[in-house]
């Protein structure tokens, strides 16, 4: 079997691995030898990669049925950044599905409950989800709050402190979080050894996540760099290795509902169902598409809007970020419309790899980079001994093509071979 070592972009071929339990116990040379093992795979001139690590998705509900997906894809851990329809219950819920080795499901790490101010982001700006203080948001009141919200969240299974910064999406903005508040939840949260992971959606709110001292930043959508004027802002961000989650996929989900022709694909019919996928698009967001696009065209001044034209600026700006050594993970923002769970994962790669980046650093970006931002680098993210086995076999080779991670042969979590959907 050939073994890719993500760290370098290598192929380690004729290899044979041993996993004890749901643990990677030795990699060695292949050597024909019959091994006394309960499960033997064949893997001979197959491929084997990391699982993948989604850095930002909400799954939807039904959990399970998301959760499986994932699976399907190879996606083996997820990060849940809070939202709408996480509370306590649903995150216990993830927790308790994400650790089951029969219903496939991912691991799962989740975040607090998301920090915003009344009135700000998203709660304003996105009117038809329904948000419940205390439980999937917290409103920000004062300083005596947020200490003793962070004193009591510390005490539960989070990663992490999720903050919003945005303004909006579009006019009329909202205020963003004060300055103030921002550092003192950051403050708090290190205090705890909790840390936070700052939603921006344009380069002011990169500075206010800088000045903040934020550890993770969440999308990299609507971020403009200019390499002249923002260099010392980039600069800073690579010297504190703050990492920081792409979430292209969300500009590519505003132009699906104008190509129906990106669901009709036979790896996701088989596993959504043609009818689900089929009644996704709606007349609604065919028009709010269009204008999205007249958006793009008036406003950016993008003479054709479309995938290309939108993507590969910003992949041109992620690939010197990549260079100077920011830990850049890959994120989807699953759980919005047409950002299906697991597949999105392959098409944010895909994104990538359409701006510019080589598969190899791809692959690097959606495992060991994944798991460094969850602080789980010395127990997943690559093949090595003594870290848990998840892995997908595939049937070709991931660095000569991203599209590649999609020839699935099998996906293994947590040391168990896990069960893929088959539709028909
Ligand atoms: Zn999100």
């Amino acid at each position: 079997m050939n073994i890719i070592d993500v760290k370098t972009g290598t192929i380690n071929s004729k290899r044979d691995i041993i996993v004890n339990g749901n643990t990677i116990t030795s990699i060695i040379e292949h050597n024909n030898r019959n091994y006394k093992a309960e499960t033997i795979i064949d893997g001979s001139k197959k491929y084997l990669i990391p699982g993948l690590i989604d850095t930002h998705a909400h799954p939807f509900l039904p959990l399970q049925s998301s959760l499986a997906q994932f699976t399907h894809f190879g996606v083996t851990s997820i990060l849940v950044p809070g939202g709408s329809s996480f509370n306590s219950d649903t995150f216990s819920d993830l927790r308790k599905r994400s650790m089951d080795n029969i219903n496939a499901s991912p691991r799962v790490k989740h975040t607090s409950p998301i920090f915003t101010m009344r009135g700000a982001h998203p709660v304003k700006t996105y009117t038809n989800n329904k948000w419940i203080d205390g439980e999937t948001i917290i409103y920000i009141k004062d300083s005596l709050q947020i200490k003793s919200v962070i004193k009591e969240l510390s005490k539960t299974e989070i990663i992490g402190i999720k903050v919003i910064i945005e303004d909006g999406p579009a006019p009329p903005y909202v205020d963003r979080i004060p300055q103030h508040y921002l550092n003192l939840i950051v403050e708090e949260s290190r205090a705890y050894g909790l840390p936070v992971f700052a939603h921006v959606s344009d380069i002011e709110e990169v500075y206010m996540a800088e000045k903040a001292d934020v550890q993770n930043i969440m999308h990299f959508v609507g971020v403009d760099i200019d390499w002249k004027d923002d260099i010392d802002l980039i600069n800073k961000i690579i010297k504190k290795d703050i990492s920081w989650a792409t979430t292209l996929m969300i500009d590519k989900s505003f132009l699906y509902p104008l190509h129906p022709e990106w669901l009709n694909v036979t790896d996701i019919v088989k596993v959504y169902g043609k009818d689900s996928l089929n009644s996704l698009i709606t007349p609604e967001q065919i028009k709010f598409s269009k204008e999205f696009l007249n958006i793009l065209k008036i406003d950016y001044n993008i003479e054709n809007p479309n995938l290309e034209n939108l993507i590969i600026p910003q992949v041109e700006d992620l690939m010197i970020l990549y260079e100077k050594g920011c830990n850049i993970t890959i994120g989807t923002d699953n759980g919005n419309d047409f950002i299906l769970s697991g597949y999105s994962v392959h098409e944010e790669m895909q994104l990538m790899e359409l701006g510019g980046f080589k598969p190899k650093d791809i692959l690097k970006m959606a495992t060991h980079n994944g798991a460094k931002m969850l602080n789980e680098i010395d127990k997943l993210g690559t093949i090595e001994e003594g870290k848990f086995a998840d892995l997908i076999l595939l049937n070709k080779n991931p660095l000569e093509s991203i599209k590649h991670t999609l020839t699935i042969d099998k996906v293994i979590k947590n040391g168990v071979v896990q069960k893929r959907i088959d539709n028909k």
